[in-house]
């Protein structure tokens, strides 16, 4: 059994720490919060709870949150030490991580250059093959390399192009905007595209994304230059190889991320969660070798069995395809609608 210990307990941290849970693999130690809140009531059900430096333990104790340790007893007792604190704060614990000789994995918000690989499992699972610093990149790179990923195996990719409208924060934040307005990341290409080449490699690739007032998903209109002649059957054929990823039809009624996001609540997951890339068919058209789709993506879910599969590689444990068919067997993911 790997043990695994949770550091950040937010939007990615607590799906992390439930997807681990479900594995035969593996054991949660224990999570890391740092206020007793609704959130750490909740979890206090099912992990133990350890403090960051052991100052808020009193909080916790008038709140009747039992707490189990530090985050240092919380290391002495793992494996690994999945971070999914706030962006930049994996680099400043990634000190504390080589002081214990612990492996860590970290999320999307911290740099590739901090880590010895950047982690997608259909694009690169091998890289983080036995490393003891990785990190599972973003909820919009690790849509884009899921989807170019299925066309290139089959057609090859010569251009990535894709506008990103990004959600502008998560459902249950009510801090963050733009509530009425729509803005444009100023920097050209946006950070996915390079974030991207971490985990594809070598293609040409360029992103523009714009903020959008919605909580739900993410938002990709895609372009990809083919190296090999295809028409849209093909590539659907070719992306539905691919468990993580669903293809979905308005003519199933799925005109909009409302209607994506309610097929995953009637799916009964965990949070309501859609772990999978949806791509609507529809979207799917070829001109010349010049490929076009649409796709979605559910921010707060689509890295958790990137985070499962990651762990594997990190242990030498299970090779690519039985890492990845254990992990969605286990979160359902697959499941056609
Ligand atoms: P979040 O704010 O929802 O969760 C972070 C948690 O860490 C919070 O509960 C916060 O209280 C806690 N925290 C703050 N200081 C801490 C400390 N010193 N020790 C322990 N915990 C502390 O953030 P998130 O959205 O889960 O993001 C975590 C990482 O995942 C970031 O790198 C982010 O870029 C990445 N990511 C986020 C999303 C997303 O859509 N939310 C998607 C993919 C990747």
């Amino acid at each position: 059994m790997i043990k695994v210990g949770i550091n950040g307990y937010g939007t990615i941290g607590r799906r992390v720490a439930y997807a681990v849970r479900q594995q035969k693999d593996m054991v949660v130690t224990g999570i890391v919060k740092t206020k007793p809140d609704y959130v750490a009531q909740a979890a206090a059900r099912d992990f133990r709870i350890f403090t960051p430096d052991g100052k808020a333990a009193d909080a916790f104790s008038k709140a009747g949150v039992p707490v189990a340790g530090t985050l240092e007893n919380l290391i002495d007792d793992s494996d690994i030490i999945v971070d999914a604190t706030p962006e930049g704060m994996g680099a400043i614990n990634l000190e504390l991580y080589r002081k214990h000789r612990i492996k860590a994995l970290f999320q999307g918000g911290e740099e590739h250059e901090m880590v010895q690989a950047s982690f997608n499992a259909y694009s690169n699972f091998s890289e983080s093959w036995g490393k003891d610093y990785v990190r599972v990149v973003s909820c919009n790179t690790t849509a884009l390399a899921r989807t170019v990923t299925s066309v290139r195996k089959d057609f090859g990719v010569r251009h990535v192009s894709a506008t990103l409208i990004r959600r502008a924060t998560d459902p249950n934040d009510s801090s963050k905007g733009p509530i009425n307005a729509l803005e444009p990341s100023l920097k050209f290409p946006s950070h996915h595209a390079p974030d991207l080449k971490t985990v594809i490699g070598n293609v040409d690739v360029e992103t523009v994304a714009v903020k959008a007032p919605t909580t739900l998903m993410h938002v990709h209109v895609v372009q990809l230059e083919l190296e090999k002649p295809a028409d849209s059957a093909k590539v659907i054929e070719a992306m539905g190889k691919y468990s993580r990823i669903l293809l979905v039809s308005g003519k199933a009624g799925m005109q909009s991320t409302a209607q994506i996001m309610d097929m995953a609540r009637e799916r009964g997951r965990d949070r309501s969660d859609l772990y999978e890339i949806a791509v609507w068919k529809e979207s799917v058209n070829l001109k010349g070798q010049k490929l076009n789709y649409i796709q979605a993506v559910h921010q707060e879910s689509d890295v958790v069995p990137e985070n499962v599969d990651a762990i594997r590689a990190m242990f030498q444990t299970m090779d690519r395809d039985k890492s990845i068919s254990e992990t969605d067997k286990t979160l359902n993911i697959g499941n056609k609608v």
